[in-house]
Order: C-alpha cells, then structure tokens, then sequence
C-alpha cells in the first residue's frame, strides 16, 4: 500500500497531506495565464468560491502541476497560488525552474535519470520547498528503478517516454518498485495528443486506466494540447479514477448494451436521468432494457430504472421492485422521489454567487 504524504513539523501552514488524495488523485498541469485569470482557474479546477477565495469540494483537483512557476514581480499569479495553497491544493514544478523563482510550500520536482548520473541521492531541495517528487519515463535500467525505494519522494510521476509503450513500460516499473518495497505514490501521466475530446478519452482510459483497474497507480496527470483544456481534463480525470472503482464523485451509472427487447430508448432516456442524478456521489443507478434479463444484470446498483412493458417503467430498490408500470413520462421523478424516499437525495448546489473579490 502507498505511503501518502504526512504533515512534517516544519511545513508550517502548507499541508502536505492534501497533496494527494488516498482514493485516487488528480493533478493537473497549469499556466501562468490561467493563473491570472483566478476566477477561472478555480471553476476549472473545481474550486468552490466565496468572496473571490477558492475552497477544495469533492472533485477539486488535489494539486497542480507548474511548468514555469510565476516570478517574483508577477503579483496576481502569485496571488492565485497562495490562496489555492491555502485551499489545500498542491504545487508542484521542476526543481530549475523553482531554483530561479521559487515558491514557499512547492514540490520540487526532480528527473531520476539526473539523480542517477549525479551520484543517486536527492539534491538539497530549492529554497522554499518542502518535499520532492522524482519523474520516472521508463526508460531507466533495473538498478536505477529499484534506487527510488531509497529516496525521500513524496510520490513518484510515471511519465512514459515515446517510443516507449505505455502499459508496458509502466509495468515494468511497477515490478521494480514492488521488488524495491518502494511505498511512495505514483501518479501516471502523460501528454496525449488525440485530436478530439472522444479520442483522448479512449485513449486515456486504455492507456492509463488499463493501469488503475489493475490497481497500479495512485492518480493521474493527464495534458491534451489538442483535445481538451484545464476544464475538461478535470472532469475526464476524475471519471477515469472513478470508472477504475477508485475515487467516487458523482453518480454511478450502469445500462445494459440494449437489445431487440430493450423497451426504450436507452441513450436518450439514460442521459435524461444522469442529467437529473447524476451528482450523488456513492449512490449507482442502474438502467436496464427490459424485465427479462434487466434485474438480474444491474449488478448491485442502489435503484434500477427498467422497462416493464411499452411505455411502462418498473422501479427498484436494490433487487426489490417497488413501484410498477409507471408512465414513462413520470418515470424520471418518480425515480427521484424514490432515492429521496430512501435517504439517499442531496439538492445540486446552485452555482456559486460570486462576491467581490477582497484584496489580500
Ligand atoms: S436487459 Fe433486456 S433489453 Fe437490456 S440487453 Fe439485457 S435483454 Fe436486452
């Protein structure tokens, strides 16, 4: 089991703990641009806000990733970092670039093959950070892999070099790390250059997902220059962490593939539903064709939704029918009283009224 980050005396007011999250984390790359526009970022990191300062929610990504840290003069961007340090977010960046601006509170990010070829130990970390991260590509040889148990890193970044394969590649570092005992985290990542948002989300889940249902990994840090801005990739990573039954934020839905019996249509009436649900974390909703084999394959969702006859819905509680032969045109509200009947209904937050931003 990974050995997740732990509050040390000296990180003052910066938790460390929140850097990742036990169930799965996100992490995702961000600009100096997207930096200086805060309202912005925090939407598309998931933040809720109050008074212009961001708050982690459920699905706010666990910590970012800097590329090129915001210099000293570059107040606002520097601004919208402290109050998402102060929210709770991570930040990470490479260890250069902290060198020449640095960031209280930061991850130094450091590349194993430099590690080994400057003698194998950690370099003393850049002026205000506090922990280290190692990027791992694959492509270092068994005795460099089996060193990282060795270091003090507070997760490891898997970040497969091309040509390399992905899933194998990735692999065969894990077996090294498990040979090593190493307990530090590691977060997949990877740039993905799929033209389309559908593309890179096949591609993410047979390249990384294929990783995370196996249980290897502990997040994701997922770019897509082509596809897919900050806002996107947040809710594509948290559903890749979720379809791999790590971390739950949202409604788990299950269908059937549809058949010559199926009583509906089950893609329109499916998203008719998630669009109406699907923001109950931990409740999973099965919606099925027909009564023929429906019951029997909604796994064991908390309510199933299933064709009864044309035009006629059955609604269960687990594997109990509770209500039959509704209209289908009530059969949606219905299934909403039905989950707040049982206890199980929180109301969607309305979208948060943002006030006037107060000066730090
Ligand atoms: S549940 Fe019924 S409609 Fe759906 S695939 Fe199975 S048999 Fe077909």
């Amino acid at each position: 089991r990974s050995q997740y980050p732990e509050q040390r005396e000296r990180d003052g007011d910066f938790d460390m703990r929140g850097l990742l999250h036990r169930d799965g984390s996100v992490l995702l790359h961000v600009t100096r641009d997207e930096l200086r526009s805060p309202a912005a970022l925090y939407t598309a990191l998931g933040c809720k806000t109050a008074v212009g300062f961001p708050f982690k929610d459920i699905a706010t990504v666990d910590s970012i990733v800097l590329d090129a840290p915001p210099t000293a003069d570059d107040a606002d961007a520097r601004l919208t970092l402290r109050r998402l340090q102060t929210a709770g977010v991570g930040v990470l960046a490479p260890a250069a670039a902290l060198g020449a601006a640095p960031i209280d509170g930061a991850v130094a990010i450091y590349d194993l093959a430099a590690i080994g070829a400057a003698g194998g130990a950690l370099p003393a970390l850049p002026a205000g950070a506090l922990r280290a991260a190692v990027r791992v590509d694959g492509s270092e040889d068994d005795e460099l892999l089996l060193s990282l148990a060795r270091l003090d890193a507070a997760m490891i970044i898997l970040d497969v070099a091309t040509p390399l394969s992905r899933v194998h590649a990735s692999r065969r570092v894990f077996e090294m790390l498990a040979r090593s005992k190493c307990a530090a985290p590691v977060i997949l990542a990877g740039t993905f250059e799929t033209p389309s948002a559908e593309e890179l989300t096949i591609a993410v889940g047979m390249q990384l997902g294929s990783l995370l249902v196996d249980g290897l990994g502990d997040g994701v840090l997922v770019s897509a220059p082509r596809a897919a801005r900050t806002a996107e990739l947040r809710p594509l990573s948290f559903a890749l962490l979720q379809g791999s039954r790590m971390r739950n934020t949202k409604t788990e839905f299950v269908s059937c593939p549809s058949c010559g019996r199926t009583l509906f249509d089950l893609q329109t009436v499916t998203a008719e539903i998630a669009a109406r649900t699907g923001h109950l974390p931990g409740v999973a909703i099965a919606v099925m064709g027909c009564i023929v084999n429906g019951p029997g394959e909604m796994a064991d969702a908390d309510f199933g939704y299933v064709g009864g006859a044309p035009g006629k819905i059955d609604l269960y509680v687990g594997k109990d029918v509770v209500k039959r032969a509704i209209p289908m045109e009530q059969a949606c509200e219905e299934l909403v009283q039905l989950i707040k009947d049982n206890g199980r209904w929180v109301e969607k937050e309305p979208a948060e009224a943002e006030a006037v931003a107060v000066a730090a």
